[in-house]
């Protein structure tokens, strides 16, 4: 694999990937990003998909991603955002956000394989591209209804809203990522009171 944050060749203007999310289904739900804010749409056509799940080690086989995967993925995306933002806030999830995940992992179609250098996933049988989405769903449910559940957040940069799981040892990680919405809560904090007055 060469840079996995790369567009293709074919794509060279379309949004980059955010890839520094440690979970799987959290890296998913990022290539919709500053949902609240000017939202940016990583995922603007299949070609697009099948780079993420490159990019992911989750693409398996020479099968392109259609129009119809791509839908399932956004309604996938979507969902695990949903229910995540409901964990990290304390609120009930939906029985039509959590079927969409279910739904999904009933027909899972990849199984994980050790090899030599690590673990790579096989299909099964059928869809690849849909038993990619099936391996990102079975992340989320076991993310989200697992022992990580209790510290999974909700970014705190009130344009991006991006989740994260808080694994700091005092539970008090405010930012998806530092280097992102930390250091431009930073900037706003430093541009503040030449702008703004009474701003934290
Ligand atoms: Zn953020």
């Amino acid at each position: 694999m060469t840079d996995p944050a790369a567009p293709s060749t074919t794509a060279a203007s379309r949004p980059m990937f955010r890839l520094d999310n440690e979970q799987l289904a959290f890296r998913f739900t990022a290539t919709l990003s500053d949902r609240h804010g000017t939202p940016v749409e990583r995922l603007p056509d299949p070609g697009r998909l099948d780079d993420w799940l490159a990019a992911n080690d989750i693409a398996v086989g020479s099968e392109h991603a259609t129009p119809a995967d791509l839908d399932l993925a956004q309604r996938l995306r979507e969902a695990i955002h949903r229910i995540g933002t409901a964990i990290a806030h304390d609120e009930p999830t939906t029985e039509t956000d959590r079927a969409v995940l279910n739904r999904l992992l009933r027909d899972e179609q990849l199984c994980p394989e050790l090899t030599e250098t690590g673990l790579r996933w096989q299909p099964i049988t059928g869809h690849h591209v849909r038993g990619a989405l099936s391996r990102i769903a079975h992340d989320a449910v076991t993310l989200l209804g697992g022992p990580q559940r209790g510290q999974v957040k909700a970014c705190q940069n009130p344009d991006c809203r991006g989740l994260y799981v808080d694994t700091s040892q005092g539970q008090n990680r405010r930012w998806c990522s530092m280097n992102i919405c930390g250091n431009r809560a930073k900037k706003a904090r430093f541009r503040g009171p030449r702008t703004t007055v009474g701003n934290n």
